[in-house]
C-alpha cells in the first residue's frame, strides 16, 4: 500500500487531536474530490507501518487516529488498514478510531466479507459515502457534503439502526 500523507497531529479530521493517515488509491472518482492525486494507487510513498507507529507511540496529545484517503476500505487497501489499526490499538489502547470511506455502511456490510467486518469492528466512527458536489456544504463539520454521515459505529452495528456520532 502507498500513502498520500500522514499528519502527526490534526484537529480537523475528527474530534480532538488525532494522527491522520491518508492512504493512496480510490475507485470512486467523485467529481470535485478534495484529494484528487490520492485516487491513484501509485501516488505518494510506500507505507512504512513501523515508522508511523513509532511517531504515534509517545505523542501524549493524541486522542485517536483517523484513516482517510483515498479509500481506506477498498479491497486493495483494507487488509493493511485492518492490520495497522490493530497495531495502533496495541500501543495506544485508549485511542478511538475514525475512518472516512466513500462506501456507505450498507455497501460495506453487503460485501459479507470477513476482512471488511473485522475492520468495521475496529472502527469507532465511520464517515461514510462519496463526496457529492451538489450537496457540498462548507459549514458541515468533519464532512464535505450533506449526504455523508458521521456514524457512531459500535452502537449502530449492535442495534442495526443508524446512530449519529454526537460531536
Ligand atoms: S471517495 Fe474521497 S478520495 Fe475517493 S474520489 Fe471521492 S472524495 Fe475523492
Amino acid at each position: 500500500m502507498k500513502i498520500a500523507g500522514f499528519y502527526d497531529e490534526s484537529i480537523s479530521n475528527g474530534l480532538g487531536w488525532r494522527a491522520v493517515l491518508f492512504v493512496s488509491g480510490c475507485p470512486h472518482h467523485c467529481p470535485g474530490c478534495h484529494n484528487q492525486e490520492a485516487q491513484d494507487f501509485n501516488y505518494g510513498s510506500e507505507f512504512n507501518k513501523q515508522e508511523i507507529l513509532d511517531r504515534i507511540k509517545e505523542n501524549s496529545i493524541l486522542k485517536g487516529i483517523t484513516i482517510s484517503g483515498g479509500e481506506p476500505l477498498c479491497k486493495e487497501n483494507i487488509p493493511e488498514v485492518l492490520d495497522f489499526i490493530k497495531d495502533v490499538k496495541k500501543i495506544r489502547p485508549e485511542f478511538n478510531v475514525w475512518c472516512y470511506s466513500g462506501y456507505t455502511l450498507e455497501q460495506l456490510l453487503g460485501r459479507n466479507d470477513e476482512v471488511t467486518n473485522k475492520c468495521l469492528d475496529e472502527i469507532d466512527v465511520l464517515v461514510d459515502g462519496q463526496f457529492v458536489q451538489s450537496k457540498k456544504d462548507p459549514t458541515l463539520k468533519f464532512k464535505g457534503s450533506s449526504n455523508q454521515r458521521i456514524i457512531d459505529l459500535k452502537p449502530t452495528l449492535k442495534t442495526h439502526k443508524f446512530i449519529e456520532y454526537k460531536l
